[in-house]
């Protein structure tokens, strides 16, 4: 492991800025809100948010900014995770609103210490966003709530136009990359209950330069369409500090183009976002209307769906 090796250029990004990255900063902060895209100091954060070929997409990161537990890439906190706000749900609702987002994407820190998991919490917030207008596509990043099927059926209930959960890496390396509680199966197992249980499409991500073989990352492609998961995004893992996982190998766009071609035409995939910057959520707004053009959908249908389905 090369530490502290210099990132070559196609790891370079811009900072952000803009009138509209400052209007949703201030709308977060005035509700107190959290978003994994400033958590993880994601650098898509400007072109996500600015939402150059539509509305924009913002990553609210739900049940506080403390984490119960500790995955080796995550920047989040461990421990010492707060009482949940029962005003989130409705704050986010309205920070959405405010802020004129018609796709947002939820996902939370994993609550383990909470006997639900925080599923309640989630899926309360789903439904208060869905209040508002029905018309919203919500794109949901649970967590595993430990392998739990009731806390994973809430979520389906409340009625999320995606579901998100990411394996993360291959199995051989789920330990050290990720917290010892989370698991390849555990994970694989949720996405097959949303298969199985709603035509909600299914979404994971993998993070690519943890020290995967080429024969894992391609086993791991089919075990995802094996539990039916529709849509797989590849990025580069960066680490956030010297105390994380060191970088294995900083992957070639080359490569990240294979894998966006392999998933796609061998193992049809409804779409695959692959590239160094890539991450679970970047342009999830317009690559998901993307994938419904493909599925001969339109993003109005996704709407009026959205609407008959009425936010329950
Ligand atoms: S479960 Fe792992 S990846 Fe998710 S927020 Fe916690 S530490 Fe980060």
């Amino acid at each position: 492991m090369q530490r502290g090796r210099r990132k070559p250029d196609w790891l370079k990004s811009r900072p952000p800025s803009g009138t509209r990255f400052t209007e949703i900063k201030e709308s977060l902060r005035d509700r107190d809100l959290h978003t994994v895209c400033e958590e993880a100091n994601c650098p898509n954060m400007g072109e996500c948010w600015s939402g150059r070929d539509g509305p924009g997409t913002a990553t609210f990161m739900l049940m506080g900014d403390r984490c119960s537990r500790g995955c080796n890439f995550c920047d989040v906190e461990t421990g010492g995770m707060d009482p949940l706000d029962p005003d989130e749900p409705a704050n986010v609702a309205d920070a959405v609103a405010e802020i004129g987002l018609d796709y947002v994407v939820l996902t939370s820190v994993d609550r383990d210490d909470l006997a639900d998991g925080g599923s309640a919490h989630f899926a309360e917030t789903i439904r208060e966003i869905k209040r508002r207008d029905p018309g919203i596509l919500v794109e949901t990043l649970i967590p595993d709530f430990e392998g739990d099927p009731e806390a994973v059926r809430r979520i389906i209930d409340a009625g999320p136009d995606v579901i998100a959960h990411n394996v993360e890496t291959v199995e051989r390396l789920q330990w050290p990359v990720r917290d010892r509680r989370a698991d390849y199966e555990q994970s694989l197992a949720v996405l097959d209950q949303v298969d199985r249980e709603s035509d909600v499409h299914t979404k994971t991500s993998l993070m690519l330069g943890v020290g995967e073989y080429d024969h894992e990352v391609y086993r791991t492609l089919g075990d995802l369409r094996e539990v039916g998961v529709d849509v797989v995004t590849f990025g580069q893992y960066l680490q956030p500090s010297r105390s994380h996982l060191d970088v294995f190998e900083y992957v070639h766009p080359d490569l990240f183009e294979t894998w966006r071609a392999v998933a796609e035409t061998e193992f049809d995939f409804l779409y695959c976002a692959s590239g160094p910057m890539v991450r679970s959520s970047y342009k999830a707004g317009e690559l998901f209307v993307e994938a419904l053009l493909r599925e001969g959908r339109s993003a109005e249908d996704a709407r009026q769906h959205a609407r008959a389905a009425g936010g329950d």
